[in-house]
């Protein structure tokens, strides 16, 4: 399966792809993370790209379609993928089907997570993700066993610096202007999804499992 996951910051992808993931056995490719890791090792990509994220601002279409484009091509991609965070524009999705043709491939189907705006900033603003494996948490939704420290391997757990309120809001605006035309472009093509994601996330889980399954 070929699959893209798409919602506003906050709206849950991180969280499903990592049922979607293991259900299907593919490959979990999240651009965000691809960036977080590039800034943490200082390579001349993250340090480009940390000034757009600092921001809340998408980082330019020709960086960010390169590490896509290659990522896809390596070996573990070749049975399917789970692209989360990508595409955020047209011209990200246009290059997406152009990577895909070249592949002799296609998209099967994009899950789209909804919402409402006052819940995703109430998510952002208390997510934590662990140092070490990357686990996501939420202070008050899905705490951690111990305060401050990860359920699965003890590390610290820390916020993202782009999850305070002015950079979440900025990043919000940014979906509704640039991303969310793509609605159309993959509705028109007739693979989206929708999918409410204002609910426990096994609900939301078992969601996307019944319409992957039809896809
Ligand atoms: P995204 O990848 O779309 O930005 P995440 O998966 O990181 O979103 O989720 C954002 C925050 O919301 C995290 O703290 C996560 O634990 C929490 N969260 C995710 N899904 C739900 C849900 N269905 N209900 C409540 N909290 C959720
Ligand atoms: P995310 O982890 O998906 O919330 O992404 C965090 C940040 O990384 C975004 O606010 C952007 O600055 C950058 N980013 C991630 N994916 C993309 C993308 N497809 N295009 C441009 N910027 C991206």
């Amino acid at each position: 399966m070929n699959i893209v996951i798409m919602g506003p910051p906050g709206a849950g992808k991180g969280t499903q792809a990592e049922f979607i993931k293991n259900k299907y056995q593919i490959p979990h490719i999240s651009t965000g993370d691809m960036f977080r890791e590039a800034v943490k090792k200082g390579t001349p990509m993250g340090k480009e790209a940390q000034k757009y994220m600092n921001e809340g601002k998408l980082v330019p279409d020709q960086v960010t379609i390169g590490i896509v484009e290659d990522r896809l091509a390596e070996a573990d991609c070749q049975a399917g993928f789970l692209l989360d965070g990508f595409p955020r524009t047209i011209v990200q999705a246009q290059a997406l089907d152009g990577v895909m043709e070249k592949l002799g491939r296609k998209i099967d189907a994009v899950i789209n997570i909804t919402v409402p705006d006052n819940i995703l900033i109430q998510r952002m603003s208390g997510r934590v993700s662990c140092k070490e494996c990357g686990k996501v948490y939420h202070l008050v939704f899905s705490p951690p066993a111990v305060e401050g420290k990860c359920d699965e391997c003890s590390a610290e757990l820390i916020q993202r610096s782009d999850d305070n309120a002015e950079t979440a809001a900025k990043r919000l605006q940014v979906y509704n202007e640039q991303t969310s035309p793509l609605l159309d472009y993959y509705q028109d093509k007739g693979l989206l999804r929708n999918v409410d994601g204002d609910r426990d996330p096994k609900l939301v889980g078992s969601d996307i499992a019944a319409s992957l399954d039809k896809a």
